[in-house]
């Protein structure tokens, strides 16, 4: 265990190491990008489901592989009151290929969802690591084609695009071929490394045997240097995984989706076969995958199910949210300020009757009429509507535009007309 994390703390006053509050300000860029995520993926025919955030751990388990890194040390397992053991979501796609069984959704296919939520990794937290993250992920179930593969990526591209990014990502493409092909290079790449074995970090060379595709995803300096010269899989790549991967090249360009290729691009997890591709930015440092998909054909047969195609996706929100312009402000609030006690109950219907007719209003709570005023300029209002009780007996109110600090009396029964166009 990392040495700051037994130093003395108050849990209580303290958040989880990793795990972080999104306050107002940045809750907008993150809705920004959930809400632009669902809203192309919808243009693009794929519906929101909504999965739960922990599973029997089996289900990630079995699919991702024990020598993934996410089932080797980032999962967070618990036994819950009953003893089962449960993991709570370090990715979304086998949540998604574990409720397309439960709920027999085999007559839907092609099956195309959206979902987005936190996700839990045990990572060493820094600058767009977190252990708990937030993903939007899409998932096309039922198509075997390349077609499959280059909508998906298209709808990937928008996104970015919707959100203002298309310039500061590049597209990275490889494959990782069918079974046969991936065998083959296997042992090509461990011919190539075992020669430089002992130039290798130790995790390395301790996936050596275990899983030598994922030492191309190093991130050690040393390593990147052997990587380097290591041989493509492209040389392994047998006839039908050949003409898939130009199928969907091909798709792309037809899409007008530029991508570059990139023949050490591997995924993390057992279950991906073919297309493998990222989005990457230069303005996050180390962090820069911010949409990372793949297609993965064989999950859904190694969790018990028929055989049946699978490609998907999944970006990091925080990623996004920090490399996006500042979205939109919020529509300005119309303050409805009592100008004592006797005005509030007055004050609180107005407020109501406003809001339920479609303005943003705050009320001054308490306090004398400086004070309720000075949360007003605090909120930003546009308006001010001022009861006070000569006003009051006129069945009437100040309206005070808060920029220029002009004010008309306006009587109560015409305030929606008259802030109509702030709505
Ligand atoms: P990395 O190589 O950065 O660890 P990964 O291959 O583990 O990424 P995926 O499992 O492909 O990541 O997840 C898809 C996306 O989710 C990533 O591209 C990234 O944007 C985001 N993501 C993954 N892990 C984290 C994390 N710990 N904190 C924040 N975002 C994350
Ligand atoms: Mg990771």
């Amino acid at each position: 265990m990392p040495k700051n994390e037994t130093a003395p703390r108050n849990p209580v006053l303290q958040p989880v190491r990793g795990t972080h509050d999104i306050l107002a300000p940045d809750f907008r860029r993150h809705r920004a990008v959930v809400e632009t995520a669902r809203c192309v993926a919808a243009r693009y025919g794929y519906a929101e489901m909504s999965m739960p955030v922990f599973e029997f751990t089996e289900v990630f388990q079995r699919t991702l592989g024990e020598t993934s890194d996410i089932v080797s040390k980032e999962m967070y397992t618990f036994a819950d009151r009953s003893g089962d053991s449960l993991t709570l979501r370090p990715e979304a796609t086998a949540g998604v290929a574990r409720a397309f069984l439960s709920n027999g959704l085999t007559q839907d296919l092609p099956l195309k969802v959206f979902c987005q939520g936190p996700m839990f990794r045990y990572e060493r937290p820094q600058k767009g690591r977190l252990r708990q993250f937030h993903q939007i992920d899409v998932e096309l179930l039922g198509v075997a084609e390349p077609l499959g593969d280059v909508e998906i990526i298209a709808l990937g591209a928008d996104v970015l695009d919707a959100l203002g990014l298309k310039d500061k990502v590049t597209l990275e493409l490889n494959t990782l071929g069918d079974r046969e092909s991936r065998l083959a290079y296997r042992s090509t790449l461990v011919d190539y490394l075992g020669d430089h074995a002992t130039r290798l970090s130790s995790d390395s060379r301790a996936r050596l045997e275990r899983n030598p595709l994922r030492i191309l995803d190093s991130k050690d300096e040393g390593d990147r240097a052997i990587i380097a010269d290591a041989p493509a899989i492209s040389d392994s790549l047998n006839d039908s995984s050949r003409r898939i991967f130009e199928d969907l090249c091909a798709g792309l360009d037809a899409a007008g989706v530029a991508y570059r290729l990139n023949p050490r691009l591997v995924r993390g997890l057992d279950y991906y076969c073919h297309a493998a591709f990222e989005f990457t930015t230069e303005e996050l440092g180390a962090q820069g995958t911010v949409l990372a998909g793949g297609r993965y054909d064989g999950l859904i047969e190694q969790m018990g199910g028929q055989p049946t195609p699978g490609t998907g996706w999944a970006a990091g929100v925080e990623r996004l949210a920090m490399l996006i312009a500042a979205p939109p402000e919020e529509p300005r609030p119309i303050a409805v300020v009592p100008v004592g006690e006797d005005q509030e109950e007055q004050a609180l219907a107005i407020a109501l009757r406003l809001r339920r007719a479609g303005f943003t209003v705050d009320l001054g709570y308490s306090g004398k009429v400086g004070k309720r005023m000075k949360r007003a300029n605090k909120l930003n209002a546009c308006r001010a509507v001022v009861l006070g009780s000569e006003e009051a007996a006129r069945r009437a109110a100040m309206v005070r535009d808060m920029d220029t600090g002009e004010q008309v009396e306006v009587p109560l029964d015409c305030l929606e007309t008259h802030l109509a166009h702030l709505r």
